[in-house]
């Protein structure tokens, strides 16, 4: 029997990057995996292909973190076409850079709807459905827990809101055997922060071991808080950032 054998996952943002590693990580550890995506239906199509390959049932589904009714919808829609939600994970972020003067009010919308609306509205609506030994694992940040450089103002603002949003729903939902932690990545090689981007260098001088970490290492975290392993352990905030907090 494989470790996840007979629950439902559900990870925002599983087309590309994080999020389908994670996806096709629980998959692997006996998940049935939905993704969300926003544009690359291709390629979150493609996800849920490889996760049917495995033998698990796979599906995508295209849901804008950013608008309530969508994200109200689909983890409906999972509830009635598995019968149950065991695992969310809030993966889905939109990344923002810019000195705070050049910010406007359409970039502070869109990323605080997609990196706290989302996730809270994602965790209200899973909540609803999750049964004892529930699991919520939201994707933070490094620049939540240290704003190495400067430019980080927004992103910073909208990852640190995961932590309230963990620790919170922790002691709410603690009572029904439902956990609920935060995992703060450091630089992660993905499309929205390339391994030989222009910032990878100065990202990687950062971090204790100097260098970039894969997709693959947020997904083997979030795969132990998924499972039996991580049953006592809850509210809590774990670094998988090459010390880049330290
Ligand atoms: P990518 O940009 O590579 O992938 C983002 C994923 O989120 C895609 O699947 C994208 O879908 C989806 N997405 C974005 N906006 C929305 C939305 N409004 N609704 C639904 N889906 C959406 O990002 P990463 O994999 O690098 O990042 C994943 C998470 O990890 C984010 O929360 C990010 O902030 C966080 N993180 C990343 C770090 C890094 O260095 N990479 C470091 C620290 C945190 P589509 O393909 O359809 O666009």
């Amino acid at each position: 029997l494989a470790k996840l054998d007979g629950k439902v996952a559900l990870v925002t943002g599983g087309s590309r990057g994080i999020g389908e590693a994670v996806a096709l990580r629980l998959a692997e550890d006996g998940a049935d995996v939905v993704v969300t995506y926003l544009g690359s239906a291709e390629r979150a199509e493609a996800v849920a292909a490889k996760i049917t390959a495995m033998g698990r049932r796979g599906w995508a589904v295209r849901a804008d973190s950013a608008d309530p009714q969508e994200v109200r919808a689909v983890v409906a829609a999972v509830a009635e076409r598995f019968g149950r939600l065991d695992i969310l994970v809030n993966n889905a972020g939109a990344g923002f850079m810019g000195p705070i003067e050049d910010t406007g009010l359409a970039d502070i919308d869109r990323v605080l709807e997609t990196n706290v609306r989302g996730p809270y509205l994602f965790a209200q609506a899973a909540a609803a459905h999750l049964a004892e030994g529930g699991r919520i694992v939201t994707i933070g940040s490094c620049m939540a827990k240290r704003t190495a450089f400067a430019g980080g103002s927004l992103y910073a603002t909208s990852k640190a809101a995961t932590i309230g949003l963990s620790k919170a729903l922790a002691r709410e939902l603690g009572p029904r055997g439902i956990t609920v932690n935060v995992i703060h990545p450091g630089p992660i090689d993905t499309d929205m922060n390339p391994a030989d981007g222009p910032g990878a260098e100065f990202q990687s001088g950062f971090t204790a071991l100097g260098g970039f970490g894969r997709p693959s290492d947020i997904a083997a975290t979030v795969a132990h808080l998924a499972g039996e392993d991580g049953r006592y352990i809850t509210g809590a905030e774990i670094a998988v950032d090459g010390g880049f907090a330290v």
